[in-house]
């Protein structure tokens, strides 16, 4: 069968591969049906993604229906759909015993550290795979990121009717736009400078979209007659202005949440931070074991985040779908394989 290799940073290639063997104690023999693209695939392209290493077949985000068992795989049967949790822990280390696979010493994650989902069919441990009941296989692969902007929202913690300034509406901010909106904040003002991305904030469940270069937040908050500023911010853009800035227009005793990973130093105002007593946090990944279970409550009781996928690829289009990742104007962007899953990639 035919996979999509990333053979060295900027150069992809179709590659044959052996099928993969049957699967072994413990282990599921999946077929690939949806891999979304994100941020870390492009830095692999670009060379750019630390423990990134060549060649590897990407694809961590990954919506996959189980083909095969092995002995003692009890928690999936062949023929479920299912969301993957793309981080191989040892279950052995230090970190590891103590419940926290997510910084497992010899931590593997697909499409990374070890191949990952652009190939029709593989086998991993079948731990790694939640059944998704009647969910849409689209969600499956936004599972991910809906995770990393969840979390942000959890540690961020806006209470129902508070309002909350989302910084950013890339991929993961356009997941805690939704995440937020959906857990009855009052207000979700989304701020982003990309017209294309502002759309999308706005079919995410936005309030108000803005673009930062045309208006200050304090005007925001006047027509919105917000007296006490932003009960919480969610920086999700690593702007270091835009950081600052949010942080002047909080609310006394607000929280705020910092993912967006800056690129230069952010002169942070600590009287800020001091007299207005904010509680400010980092966001690193997403919690690993408990994730599934949150994100399928809330896709199950309505959360539609289905509106971010702005591009569909087939797998033999994969050059324009990472083109279509890396420009600034897209949402999510996914490429399907259900059509052509038995079959080659190659055209
Ligand atoms: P992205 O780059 O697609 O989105 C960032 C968005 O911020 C863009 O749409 C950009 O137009 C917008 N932006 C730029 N300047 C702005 C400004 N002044 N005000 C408002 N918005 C502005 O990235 P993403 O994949 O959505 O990820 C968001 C951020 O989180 C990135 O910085 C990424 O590196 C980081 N990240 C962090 C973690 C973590 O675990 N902490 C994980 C993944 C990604
Ligand atoms: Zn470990």
């Amino acid at each position: 069968m035919k996979a999509i290799r990333l053979e060295k940073p900027g150069q992809y290639a179709q590659v044959q591969i052996d099928e993969p063997q049957k699967p072994a104690a413990g282990e599921a023999l999946v077929r690939v049906l949806r891999v979304g693209i994100c941020g870390t695939d492009v830095s692999g392209f670009l060379g750019k993604m630390p423990f990134y290493s060549y060649p590897r077949i990407p694809g961590h985000e990954l919506g996959v229906e189980v083909l095969e068992t092995g002995p003692g795989a009890t928690n999936v049967k062949p023929g479920q759909r299912c969301a993957v949790e793309p981080y191989l822990n040892c279950q052995e280390c230090r970190a590891c015993r103590a419940g926290r696979g997510n910084c497992c010493e010899s931590l593997k994650v697909l499409g990374v550290m070890t191949d990952g989902g652009l190939r029709p069919r593989f086998v991993l441990p079948a731990r790694k795979l939640h059944p998704a009941g009647d969910l849409a296989p689209d969600a499956l692969p936004l599972v991910e990121t809906l995770g990393i902007g969840y979390h942000a929202v959890e540690r961020g913690a806006p209470q129902k009717g508070e309002d909350v300034l989302v910084v950013g509406a890339g991929p993961i901010g356009l997941m805690a736009t939704a995440v937020v909106r959906h857990a009855g904040a009052r207000y979700v003002v989304v701020s982003e400078p990309n017209p294309f991305r502002r759309e999308l904030a706005t079919k995410m469940g936005a309030t108000l979209v803005v673009d930062p270069r045309e208006r200050s937040l304090r005007d925001v908050q006047d027509e919105l007659r917000m007296v006490e500023g932003f009960d919480v911010v969610l920086e999700m853009s690593g702007n270091a202005n835009a950081m600052r800035d949010a942080m002047a227009n909080m609310a006394h005793g607000g929280g705020m949440a910092i993912l967006g990973i800056p690129t230069e130093d952010v002169p942070i105002d600590f009287n800020q931070v001091i007299f207005k007593m904010l509680t400010v946090r980092g966001i690193y990944g997403r919690e690993m074991f408990e994730t599934w279970y949150k994100m399928s409550v809330m896709l199950q009781s309505g959360l539609d985040i289905r509106p971010a996928i702005t591009h569909r690829f087939s797998f033999r289009e994969h050059e324009a779908a990472f083109a279509a990742a890396r420009s600034g104007d897209s949402g999510k962007v996914i490429m399907d394989w259900s059509g052509e899953a038995s079959d080659d990639a190659a055209p």
